[in-house]
C-alpha cells in the first residue's frame, strides 16, 4: 500500500525528544523558545508563538486580534472543520465566501461581497499548500479596515509574492499534526510582527497569565511542550529538503498525468510557490468515487479533503446556509482526489500510481 501520508520521523528527531525526556525539563521551557525563534526565522516574522495545534494557533491568534462575540469572520468553506470552529469559539460568526475553481482558495471578489459592517477579519486557507491571493485579498483588508488572518496550516514555507506564508497578513497560523509538511505529533505555531500580539497569544495559552499567578484575562492550556519543540526543531531543519521533494513529486504527476482526460492536474499560479502538502486531481464525469475505490483495490492510498463542504456540515446547520450557496465549494468537493505526494513517495511509486489511473480510464 502507497499511504495517502506518513509523518517523516528520523534518529534526529527520536535522538532530540530523548534528550528533552532525560533533562527534566519537559514541558514548555527553553526548547519551545528555541523552536520559536527557529520558525520565526523561517517565516520572515517579528515574532512565533507556540501552541499544542493548529486549532489553539488559529483561536489564540482570533483572541488576540480581540475578534468576540457579535463579530464577522470571512472564510473559505471549502476547509477542515477546524478553520470555522476556531472562529465560533471567540463567540464570533463565520461567513463563508466561496472558493475559485482553479485554486480552490477563497475568491477575494466573493469576499468583498460578504463583507458586511460587522466584518472583522478575513481568514484565506492556503488550501494544500498553495497560499491564497493575498495580494489581493491584502488590498480589500486595507480598504475595508479588516484583520488578515492566514490559516497557514497546510502551508509550511509556501510563498507568494516572495514572501512566505506566516508573514502575508496580521498573523499567521499553523499545524504540526501527523500528516503536516512538518509535525511534532501535535502542535502549531502562530506568526505575527506586531509585538502585542504576540505578547496577546504567550497569555492566552497560558491561563492569561501577564506574571506569575497574576491572570487578567481568559486563556487555556494551549501550551506546547519541550518534547514536541525538539522534534520540531529538528522537523523544520528538514523542511526546505521535504519540501523539494514534495514539489518535484507533484511535477512528476502532473507530466505523467498529461494525457489523462478525465483528471485535471492542480494548478499552479505565477508568483506563487506551491508546497503540495496535498497533490489534488479534480476527477470529472462524476467518477471520483470509482477511481478512489479502483486506486484502494489496487494499493493506492488517496484521499478527499473534504467530502463536505462547511456550510452542508451539520454542526454548522446553525449559521443558516443551504444546498447551492457555494457552487464552487460544492463542486469541488464531489470532484477532488489527494493522490500520495509525501516525501516518502519514490519515482517509481508514482509512476504506478499513474498507471493505474491510466488503467482505470482504460488506457495502457
Ligand atoms: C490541520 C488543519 C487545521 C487544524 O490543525 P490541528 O493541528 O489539527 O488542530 C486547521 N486548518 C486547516 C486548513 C488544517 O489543514
Amino acid at each position: 500500500m502507497i499511504p495517502i501520508s506518513k509523518p517523516a520521523i528520523g534518529e534526529e528527531e527520536v535522538r532530540a525528544a530523548t534528550e528533552v525526556l532525560r533533562s527534566g525539563q519537559i514541558a514548555q521551557g527553553r526548547k519551545v523558545e528555541e523552536f520559536e525563534k527557529a520558525f520565526a526565522e523561517y517565516c520572515g516574522t517579528k515574532h512565533a508563538v507556540a501552541v499544542n495545534s493548529g486549532t489553539a494557533a488559529l483561536h489564540s491568534a482570533l483572541y488576540a486580534l480581540g475578534v468576540k462575540q457579535g463579530d464577522e469572520v470571512i472564510t473559505s468553506p471549502f476547509s477542515f472543520i477546524a478553520t470555522a470552529n476556531s472562529i465560533i469559539m471567540t463567540g464570533a460568526k463565520p461567513v463563508f465566501a466561496d472558493i475559485e475553481p482553479q485554486t480552490f482558495n477563497i475568491d477575494p471578489e466573493k469576499v468583498l461581497e460578504a463583507a458586511t459592517t460587522r466584518a472583522k477579519a478575513v481568514m484565506p486557507v492556503h488550501l494544500y499548500g498553495l497560499c491564497a491571493d493575498m495580494k489581493k485579498l491584502n488590498e480589500i483588508a486595507e480598504d475595508n479596515k479588516l484583520l488578515l488572518v492566514e490559516d497557514a496550516c497546510q502551508s509550511h514555507g509556501a510563498e507568494c509574492g516572495g514572501k512566505r506564508a506566516g508573514a502575508l497578513g496580521t498573523v499567521g497560523c499553523f499545524s504540526f499534526y501527523a500528516t503536516k509538511n512538518m509535525t511534532t505529533a501535535e502542535g502549531g505555531m502562530v506568526t505575527t510582527g506586531d509585538s502585542q500580539t504576540a505578547e496577546r497569544v504567550k497569555a492566552f495559552r497560558h491561563h492569561g497569565q501577564k506574571q506569575r499567578y497574576l491572570h487578567d484575562d481568559l486563556g487555556y492550556n494551549y501550551r506546547m511542550t519541550d518534547v514536541m519543540a525538539a522534534v520540531g526543531i529538528e522537523q523544520l531543519k528538514k523542511l526546505e529538503g521535504f519540501t523539494a521533494k514534495r514539489i518535484a513529486n507533484a511535477a512528476l504527476y502532473s507530466k505523467l498525468l498529461a494525457g489523462v482526460d478525465g483528471v485535471t492536474a492542480p494548478r499552479m499560479p505565477t508568483g506563487m510557490r506551491h508546497v503540495f502538502h496535498q497533490y489534488t486531481v479534480s476527477v470529472g464525469g462524476g467518477r471520483r468515487d470509482a477511481l478512489k475505490d479502483y486506486l484502494q483495490r489496487e494499493g493506492v492510498g488517496t484521499a478527499v479533503y473534504y467530502p463536505i463542504p462547511l456550510h452542508l456540515q451539520p454542526w454548522l446547520k446553525q449559521l443558516g446556509y443551504s444546498k447551492g450557496d457555494f457552487p464552487n465549494a460544492e463542486k469541488a468537493a464531489g470532484e477532488v482526489l489527494s493522490l500520495p505526494v509525501h516525501p516518502g513517495v519514490s519515482e517509481q511509486d508514482i509512476g504506478l500510481v499513474c498507471e493505474k489511473i491510466r488503467e482505470f480510464y482504460g488506457g495502457a
